[in-house]
């Protein structure tokens, strides 16, 4: 089981030690209230499990309103944000653009399920922008875009065989909740109860930055592999920056062995670009997916490939795949406004230059003072890792070190400032955090990595 995702199911809710902390802890009153009311109607009081706080100390807060890079709870405490709702928001909270695009769709109701004008809308915005598709097919998550992909590669490749990396995250998909037994090249076993052997046999789990242990499975599953899937950066067990060697030895391999390349963009999709990672590593994958950003903050995925890959899916092809809500059109509407904003010339530049400002000038603090604590990033992503080792691989984490995290998120919490709640999670900077909130940001993050290493 990924590190990150025992921890989401087996941590426990936990008293808060005292600390030496010279401030108060936030009141919390009005949010527990409404946790212990939630515990009555979902599992855990929640519905995604990362939100319950286990990995850290207290209970969840329970969010009222958001404004650009603010987010106010419910007992008024007030944050920067840089969970970003785990990504979508690159504009901030409650971007006056999206609302309004929004609202004005809305008046028209909310789904007809037929097509509408504003699917072409937003496909055309893409694809004008995305030399590595031809052709999408929105659906309304990331974990349906994975889904539908797999059944693509597999449809298309008449292969039954996904070799996933260990640390890699794409969604709740039955075959991909799977985690690397003992060895170099395993079959996975299953990382959530409900998922049958049978499902997880089709799974080939290797180590991230591992070339020996992809040719080995290969070898051994030759002419079996439909499609080897990597998220474009690795971001949801720290941030896995992995090498363009690396990366390009994949898309040999496949290309060699005529099994697809999947890019999983659902994170690093119009995050680093409108090319993602693909454009990063200059690398072309057979079929990449999307979520997060695509839809601004509305519930949208996609999954895209070249005109040919794409015609084997339904009513094309004999890939079948639908929804009743895809394409919806108020989620069409505020992924149009969100992405034509980020089509702007210099948007990306403007926001991650700040963006590597700001992580580069929290490196430089914690080097000064001599802490073992590095700032991975990458454009407007960055990772809190308490260690001094280059990190490639998901192994390669030190669980032991989440108890750091721990105290740095609950110190943070109590100077104004909102971070995902695990220390395997990224953060994000959006375009709303302005240069002076990222220097407040900073000076919380200084005081709390003072109490975090104080002997
Ligand atoms: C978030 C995420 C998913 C799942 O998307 P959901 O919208 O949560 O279903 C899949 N892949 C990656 C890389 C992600 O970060």
């Amino acid at each position: 089981m990924l590190d990150s995702l025992k921890k989401i199911f087996s941590g426990s809710e936990e008293e808060m030690p005292l600390t030496t902390s010279s401030k108060p802890d936030i009141s919390r009153e009005k949010s527990v209230e409404l946790y212990e009311k939630a515990k009555n109607y979902f599992p855990g009081g929640v519905n995604s499990p990362v939100r319950a706080f286990r990995s850290v100390y207290g209970t969840p807060l329970f969010i009222e309103k958001g404004d650009g890079c603010h987010l106010w709870d419910a007992d008024g405490n007030q944050f920067i944000d840089f969970c970003c709702s785990w990504g979508p928001l690159i504009l901030g909270h409650n971007n006056p653009k999206i609302k309004e695009k929004v609202t004005e769709v809305m008046q028209n109701g909310m789904s007809f399920g037929a097509p509408t004008a504003l699917e072409n809308e937003l496909a055309e915005l893409i694809l004008k922008h995305n030399s590595l598709i031809e052709k999408l097919r929105f659906v309304s998550s990331g974990t349906e875009a994975v889904m539908s992909a797999i059944r693509l590669a597999r449809g298309y490749t008449k292969r039954d065989k996904i070799l996933k990396f260990e640390g890699c995250y794409h969604g709740h998909v039955d075959a991909l909740l799977v985690k690397a037994g003992s060895g170099l090249v395993t079959f996975g076993e299953t990382s959530s109860a409900g998922v049958p052997k049978s499902f997880a046999d089709e799974t080939i789990v290797v180590s991230l930055n591992d070339r020996a242990a992809v040719e080995q499975a290969f070898d051994q599953f030759k002419d079996q592999i439909a499609a080897v899937i990597i998220e474009g950066i690795p971001a949801n067990n720290g941030l896995l920056i992995q090498d363009k060697e690396f990366v390009q030895f994949l898309r040999d391999i496949t290309a060699n062995n005529k099994s697809l390349l999947i890019f999983d963009e659902v994170i690093t999709g119009f995050r680093l670009g409108f090319e993602g990672a693909a454009k990063y590593y200059d690398i072309k994958p057979d079929i990449v997916t999307y979520g997060k950003i695509i839809g601004g903050g509305m519930p949208v995925g996609a999954y895209g490939a070249s005109a040919e890959i794409m015609g084997s899916i339904s009513p094309e092809g004999p890939v079948y795949q639908a929804g009743t809500l895809s394409g919806n059109p108020v989620a069409m509407a505020a992924g149009i406004a969100q992405l034509t904003e980020l089509s702007r010339s210099g948007f990306y530049k403007d926001l991650n230059s700040k963006a590597q400002e700001f992580a580069e000038s929290i490196q430089r603090f914690a080097t000064s003072r001599s802490y073992k604590f590095k700032v991975f990033t990458i454009g407007s992503i960055f990772w809190f890792a308490f260690t001094d080792q280059n990190i490639k691989k998901a192994e390669d984490i030190d669980a032991a070190s989440m108890e750091k995290f721990k105290i740095m998120h609950r110190e943070l919490l109590n100077r104004g400032i909102y971070l995902g709640p695990s220390g395997y999670e990224v953060g994000f900077v959006s375009a709303a955090h302005s240069k002076t909130d990222l220097e407040k940001a900073k000076r919380a993050i200084f005081e709390s990595l003072d109490i975090v290493f104080k002997k």
